[in-house]
């Protein structure tokens, strides 16, 4: 894997309101010196369009457009990240968020730091290949997703099919939030059914087996009201 300076991404930043420009601007120059600026929805799309960023910010209070449309118009432009600022933060605003194609949300008022560690989350995300042939090491925890194998300390560990199914969608992306239904589709490949219900139980199983302190999970987490994300400690 080529390591790529973080100077040579471009950010796009799109929002109104100057001031929070502004603070995410002071948030991430230092890191990333290539920011551009859009005040509005259809700016935004327009540069999503002219400068190709590697990476998108996208206030969903617009003046001009619905952010959630405007994040579909950017998804079906570009596989860059879109980190969404949001001020709503209801479950099924956030699914459908998820939905739309961001690939993470923040809840205004957010920390600086809070936005920049997202923002080099998602970075890392998009520049390592999915894993579907890797071995995965995770807090002691390794597995070997194209031999269907997890271990942990040397122990073999015994999953079900629905636990290596659950287990495998999550590995793929790691970092990124699965909702109930894109789990609940991808494994049990169906979209009846109470979702979340059969989530519980499995993933409660899945870290059973797979968690060092299965009641303090480090590496199933759950994301409340919208699903769950595997999160691979340093
Ligand atoms: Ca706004």
């Amino acid at each position: 894997m080529t390591s790529v300076a973080a100077e040579h991404y471009r950010l796009l930043v799109i929002e109104d309101e100057v001031d929070i420009r502004r603070a995410v601007g002071a948030a991430l120059r230092d890191q990333h010196p290539a920011i551009i600026e859009a005040s509005t929805g259809q700016a935004g799309v327009e540069a999503v369009d002219a400068s190709h960023p590697d990476l998108v910010i996208l206030d969903l209070g617009l003046p001009d457009l619905d952010g959630l449309a405007v994040c579909e118009r950017i998804r079906a432009m570009t596989a860059a990240p879109i980190i969404v600022l949001t001020a709503r933060h209801t479950e099924s605003d956030t699914v459908a968020l998820l939905n739309a194609g961001a690939d993470d949300y923040i809840t205004k008022p957010f920390s600086t730091q809070e936005l920049a560690a997202r923002v080099a989350a998602q970075l890392r995300r998009a520049r390592v290949p999915h894993a579907e042939h890797e071995v995965i090491v995770a807090d002691g925890l390794s597995i070997d997703v194209h031999r269907r194998q997890a271990s942990r300390d040397g122990n073999v560990i015994r999953l079900t099919p629905i636990e290596w199914e659950l287990l495998s969608v999550l590995v793929s992306d790691p970092g990124r939030v699965f909702t109930h239904q894109q789990l609940f589709a991808a494994v049990w490949k169906r979209a009846f059914g109470d979702a979340r219900l059969y989530l519980r139980v499995h993933v409660t199983n899945l870290r059973r087996k797979i968690e060092r302190n299965p009641a303090d999970p480090r590496l199933i987490i759950t994301e409340p009201g919208v699903g769950y994300r595997f999160i691979s400690p340093p």
